[in-house]
């Protein structure tokens, strides 16, 4: 079919970069919800605001500038997420519409045609989709199971002259592993730009992740308060990075988002500015998904007859399945059996035969919902 009757037939056609990008399978098989449906595909915390963070919020509103603020954030917010860091609040800081914000600046600044960005695999979806629009190449480096240690020699057996940057999630969406210290300090020694993803940081079990800041002058961390505080809907997110790879990126941030919604910036530095309340929040966030790790743990055990190592950290488990097409098989799961998963093949090829359950959703859902799997996969005779 020629350009123009495509184009008559199904409207304009989309630019290039499109092609072969789609909405995400997570969006596609959250589509599939019903009423009757439970959500273990969610990937946001159910958690809503208490009473002290709706005042901020609502002061926020009241007192707070309705006007841009710097392209790089609000200098007092900058200084803030600064403080008791060794990073330059002037210029080694960038305040984003979220990080999915943070992680698109990032590569429109630095992934040129045919650079290559070493991403996790199974990883969360967005990193080979934005090196892909960036006019990248994906490279995905494996994580393997049970384990989902990451093995620093799996990356830099990757590394070629054309590497331009490598993506670190810890912990990490889907498999709720954390990445050990050691690890990380060779992959920053590898040589190229690395990013980052810390944006599960304060979500951890037994210990807090090991961080990338401050690891090497090449190392770009984004963070925000998306998972932290449950406002995946405020989008804010930052960008920490040394001033001489900072500088790109808050360029391409002025062309895609201009500033940081000023309202959300104005409530984070509220948030900081109670430390007291804030550290208490944070606690009862973690407390509240580790009592849903361990129902998610406990049901996956006697209702799927799957053995998982505890994730460190996040709120996914990744559990293995009786199928090879699970993509197939959680499009079954949300018609037949009125319970959302996301395909361990959203995460990429080594996710197969995976399916990734969120526990941010109540014990008692993820009780009823996994048992709905099992019940499901004993009628099938799986
Ligand atoms: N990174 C990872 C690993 C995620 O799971 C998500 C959200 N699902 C994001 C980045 C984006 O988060 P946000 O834009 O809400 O900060």
């Amino acid at each position: 079919m020629n350009r123009a009757s495509r184009t008559a037939d199904r409207g304009p056609r989309s630019a290039k970069r499109l092609d072969g990008i789609e909405i995400s399978l997570i969006r596609q098989i959250n589509a599939l919800a019903t009423s009757d449906s439970l959500n273990l595909g969610i990937g946001e915390p159910n958690i809503e605001p208490d009473e002290t963070l709706r005042a901020l919020a609502a002061r926020a509103a009241a007192t707070g500038s309705w006007h841009y603020s710097p392209n790089a954030g609000t200098p007092s917010l900058r200084k803030k997420l600064c403080e008791r860091i060794d990073f330059n609040p002037k210029n080694e800081i960038c305040i984003t519409a979220g990080t999915e914000e943070a992680l698109y600046a990032i590569f429109q600044a630095y992934v040129s045609d045919g650079d290559e960005v070493l991403v996790p695999n199974p990883g969360f979806t967005s990193y080979p989709t934005l090196a892909k629009l960036a006019g990248g190449i994906p490279v995905p480096y494996s994580i393997e199971p049970p384990g989902w240690k990451l093995d620093a020699k799996a990356v830099l057996s990757k590394v070629t002259t054309r590497t331009k940057l490598i993506v670190i999630n810890s912990p990490s969406n889907p498999l709720g592993s954390v990445v050990d210290r050691q690890t990380l300090e060779t992959i920053a020694a590898a040589g190229p730009l690395v990013v980052s993803d810390a944006i599960y940081r304060h979500i951890w079990f037994d210990a807090p992740p090991p961080s990338m800041l401050g690891i090497g002058r090449n190392v770009i961390v984004v963070d925000g308060m998306s998972k932290s505080h449950s406002m995946t809907g405020l989008r804010l997110g930052w960008i920490l990075a040394r001033e001489e790879v900072m500088q790109p990126i808050v360029t391409a941030h002025q062309y895609i988002a201009t500033c940081a919604s000023v309202f959300s910036q104005q409530l984070a530095e509220m948030i900081l500015d109670a430390p007291e309340w804030n550290a208490s929040w944070l606690e009862r966030v973690r407390a509240q998904f580790g009592q849903q790790r361990e129902a998610a743990l406990y049901s996956i055990e006697h209702e799927l007859e799957a053995k998982i190592p505890p994730p460190a950290g996040a709120f996914y488990a990744f559990v293995p399945v009786p199928s090879c097409d699970t993509e197939m098989f959680a499009r079954t799961l949300a018609t037949d059996a009125a319970v959302l998963v996301i395909p361990g093949v959203a995460f990429g090829s080594a996710g197969e035969g995976f399916i990734r359950i969120s526990f941010a959703a109540s014990p008692e859902t993820i009780g009823a919902g996994i048992e709905r799997i099992g019940r499901w996969l004993r009628a099938a005779g799986r």
